[in-house]
């Protein structure tokens, strides 16, 4: 029949409309931004670095792979420089992200060999800036793993665990205690020498009987 479908749908509209007075489940809005939902752990907005303790020690290492990973190239790193000596250092001086740019795709921290990036799920940074309102720098893009926990619990928890694993395996091995040499008083004591085994007792032999004449 011609519009079954409309009413059907507007069956389901209305008794889910009657439902939502009774059953919480049934309310698909919100009162925003008065309340606001648990987002789902896996969710993600814009990237951000992590430190571990101290701001000083973040895990970025300025290798730039997330620079030239990033498909719409919003990443831009300079790697710092040894004050005396002019050469780089293991870290980025610069290391800016045009969010206006982002598309949130997540490959920045998929290649990342060092878990230093990380995706955030902070939504609300709309501004009056349209050029440089959205472009964070060092600064604004360090968070801590603490923070990352409680963004994203069970995935920080497997990454400590891979760095403590892979920090584990570079650390040297401990070195042997030298053997201690040997010495009279703790050489063991001498062996007894075994005394020769009794030797086995002949039989004694059989009187031969006399042989008589036929
Ligand atoms: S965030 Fe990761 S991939 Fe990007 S430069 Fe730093 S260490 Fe390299
Ligand atoms: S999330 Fe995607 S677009 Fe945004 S910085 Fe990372 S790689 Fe680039």
């Amino acid at each position: 029949m011609l519009g079954n479908g409309m009413i059907q749908g507007l069956l389901v509209t209305a008794r889910n409309l009657l439902r939502s007075y009774f059953d919480p489940e049934c309310l698909t809005t919100i009162q925003y931004p008065e309340e606001r939902r648990t987002l789902p752990e896996n969710s993600r907005c814009f990237p951000f670095l992590v430190y571990d303790g101290t701001p000083d020690n973040l895990r970025c290492v300025a290798c730039k792979i997330c620079e030239q990973e990033c498909p719409p190239q919003c990443i831009y790193i300079e790697v710092e420089r040894d004050a005396k000596t002019g050469k780089p250092v293991r870290r980025p001086r610069v290391f800016d992200i045009d969010y206006s740019v982002c598309m949130q795709c997540q490959i920045c921290a998929e290649v990342c060999p060092f878990d230093a990036i990380k995706m955030d799920q902070i939504y609300e940074l709309s501004g009056t800036d349209r050029f440089g309102g959205m472009l964070m720098n060092k600064g604004a893009l360090l968070k801590s793993n603490e923070y990352y926990h409680q963004m994203h619990p069970t995935e920080a928890n497997e990454v400590d665990a891979r760095l403590s694993q892979s920090k584990k395996k570079a650390s040297p091995p401990a070195a042997k205690p030298a053997a201690a040499p040997i010495t009279l008083q703790s050489a063991p004591p001498p062996r007894p020498t075994p005394s020769a085994p009794p030797s086995p007792s002949v039989p004694p032999t059989p009187p031969v009987p006399p042989k008589s004449d036929v």
